[in-house]
């Protein structure tokens, strides 16, 4: 009944060039497969967002930010309003992000209020939680990812415009990747927390994320409670991007 989303967060990679090809590639691919059991998703870095989205607007490919700001608009040099995103074709922005947690100092209270901002734009906000390996390792991990989600989603969350992501920080880019009784575990406790906090808790889409590639994209993804993938290294390669959806 949740239908599977397979998201590619190319974070600060690739040019022009490089965004269009693999947008390109990944349309048509879509295109030719006719009816497939998931959503593709795919995240650019914000200069790519228009020309990107102008690529695949025919497409049922869809767009989405890497961030956007708590605000509509005005004097916030450098940040970029949700409705930019929109303008540009996106349906989704990632938010919270644990390369933002640690790189802008960014707390829940702030996330929840992107979150506010993007939903009163009528995007689907991608909410990223995760703990650390140090918290792991002392046994905090469902406390921190509960605690995360707890203050990261603003009030009139659905499932319809909230996903949540759970990448553990030590499976980001390190090619370790959680075991899937780890997975089912954290899932079926993020699965819990959101009910009360979100209406409709049983049809939230809880994505994992942390080195997901083609070779471990079925056995994650066949996991209770996986609902799709938020992809990183491999959403670079149409190839590997294609076989981790493709898995599913
Ligand atoms: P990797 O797939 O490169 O580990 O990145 C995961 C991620 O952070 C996606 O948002």
């Amino acid at each position: 009944e949740r239908r599977k989303l397979i998201a590619g967060n190319w974070k600060m990679n690739g040019l022009k060039a490089d965004g269009l090809a693999l947008a390109s590639d990944l349309a048509g691919r879509l295109k030719g497969a006719g009816a497939v059991p998931f959503d593709l998703l795919v995240c650019p870095p914000f200069p790519l967002l228009f020309p990107v989205g102008e690529a695949i607007k025919d497409s049922p490919l869809a767009l989405g930010g890497q961030d956007c700001a708590p605000k509509t608009s005005g004097a916030h040099t450098g940040d970029v309003a949700p409705t930019m995103l929109t303008d540009a074709g996106c349906r989704y922005v990632i938010l919270g992000h644990s390369e933002r947690r640690a790189d802008h100092a960014e707390a829940d209270a702030l996330i929840a209020a992107k979150a506010a901002a993007a939903h009163k734009e009528g995007l689907i906000a991608i909410v990223c939680v995760g703990e650390t390996e140090a918290q792991r390792d002392a046994g905090q991990a469902d406390a921190v990812v509960s605690g995360q989600l707890a203050g990261s989603i603003p009030a009139g969350a659905t499932a319809a415009n909230t996903v949540i992501a759970y990448e553990p920080v030590w499976a980001i880019g390190t090619g370790k990747t959680a075991t899937p009784d780890d997975v089912k575990a954290m899932h079926a406790n993020i699965r819990a927390t959101l009910d009360g906090k979100i209406a409709d808790p049983a049809k939230v889409l809880i994505l994992y994320g942390g080195s997901v590639k083609p070779g471990n994209a079925a056995e994650l993804m066949a996991v209770e409670n996986v609902d799709g993938a938020l992809v990183g290294g491999a959403a670079l390669k149409a190839d590997d991007f294609w076989a981790i959806a493709t898995s599913c």
